[in-house]
């Protein structure tokens, strides 16, 4: 019998319970070898752009997984609600924007189309908030005002300065690599006039004075402007509330750019863990070192999308397990291809058991296992093909 849409008010008489009882759609998911209990809504962060230049294959990795993570929670029968950032106030932009003679905000929003192109042409379902950090800039403040008030930050000279505590130890790391890691990030640069101010070298800014050509907000500080960290944390709370069920980002975000956020947020609030659950999506290589902007060591989404659809890039990226850093050769396109015919050979087969579907979705509850799930629908097809085609979003 179908069942009949849930009504507001209840039934009330016996007579009126007509149905059958209603079968919920729920699964166990596993996540880096531990159990995540799913729960509805599933709230997710992703961790955005920071909007200066192109979308490399490295980027796209982060957010293809996204999108399949979210498609998988879906189909253990959650809501989802996901918020991935824009991360338009960071001095890297600035420098960018500046160099071409352009205003920042608007040199970012045009980097952006340029983004949400790749992402269409990826087939990436675009997320439900999508937060830019300019627009926050009042939560910025009251999450600093919060953490004065805990006395886990303090004021010197314009800035806020959080005080990191065990945020690196907590991280698995000897304070010298995570001193090596936040100079990587920009969080203590050379000369950084932060630097005579801390009490501590591990504190990082919430909140920091903005020189000349920076962008400024007035706030009880003087004029300033965010913290990288405390942006995404003010803005994943004002998105998503005082925690999230995954924090998703590439490898290289997991410190200090996370452990940072977390920390942060949780000071503020008092809530903790504040993610219960992180995707830390590998690294795409080219040429035996990762891809970046910086290097100019990448290859391009947009490049790749006149070599192959959008789908045979999905697969290049999701037949892999998504923690492990990979490299990137054009002879990987031509194996995705065949691996997509093979799976589109399957779904034309007719209708497996519904065990085989079954399995199909084991294999993505245990950890997102792509590959895994693949062997399956490629062997089993029908149905179950069919499933996965629609969850990896390849038709
Ligand atoms: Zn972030």
């Amino acid at each position: 019998m179908a069942v009949p849409p849930l009504t507001s008010s209840g039934v009330v008489g016996a007579a009126g319970r007509v149905a059958e009882p209603v079968e919920l759609r729920t699964g166990d998911l596993r996540l880096a070898g531990r159990p995540v209990p799913v729960t509805s809504p599933a709230r997710v962060y992703v961790c955005g752009i920071t909007p200066y230049d192109v979308t490399h294959l490295g980027h796209a990795a982060t957010f293809v997984w996204a999108d399949v993570l979210g498609a998988v929670l879906r189909l253990s029968g959650a809501e989802v609600v996901s918020s991935r950032n824009v991360t338009d106030v960071d001095d890297v932009l600035t420098r960018a924007a500046d160099a071409r003679g352009r205003h920042y905000d608007e040199f970012a929003l045009s980097q952006e189309f340029a983004f949400e192109q790749d992402m269409r042409a990826l087939g990436v379902r675009p997320p439900t908030h999508a937060p830019r950090a300019r627009h926050h800039i009042p939560h910025v403040q009251q999450l600093a005002a919060a953490l004065l008030r805990a006395d886990r930050a303090y004021v010197r000279e314009g800035y806020v300065l959080f005080r990191a505590g065990d945020v690196a130890a907590r991280a698995g790391l000897d304070p010298d690599r995570a001193r090596q890691l936040s100079a990587e990030f920009g969080d203590t640069p050379d000369g950084d006039p932060a630097d005579a101010l801390r009490e501590d070298p591990s504190d990082v800014p919430v909140w920091r004075p903005s020189g000349e050509r920076d962008p400024a907000w007035p706030s009880p500080w003087g004029w300033g402007r965010p913290g990288w960290h405390a942006e995404c944390a003010a803005m994943a709370t004002a998105t998503l509330g005082h925690g999230v069920d995954v924090l998703v980002g590439g490898a290289d975000l997991a410190f200090p750019h996370h452990a940072h956020q977390a920390a942060m947020a949780e000071a503020a609030a008092g809530i903790a863990p504040f993610a219960r659950a992180q995707v830390h999506v590998g690294a795409v290589h080219q040429d035996g070192a990762k891809m970046a902007k910086s290097t100019g060591n990448l290859t391009l989404v947009s490049d790749l999308l006149g070599r192959a659809t959008g789908p045979v890039l999905r697969l290049l990226v999701l037949d892999r397990p998504w923690g492990r850093p990979w490299e990137f050769r054009p002879g990987l396109l031509g194996e995705a291809q065949a691996r997509l015919d093979a799976l589109f050979s399957a779904a034309g087969r007719p209708s497996s058991s519904p065990a085989a579907a079954r399995a199909v979705t084991d294999r993505l509850l245990d950890d997102l296992d792509v590959p895994g799930a693949l062997d399956v629908a490629v062997a089993e097809g029908g149905d179950a093909a069919r499933l996965l085609v629609r969850v990896l979003a390849l038709g």
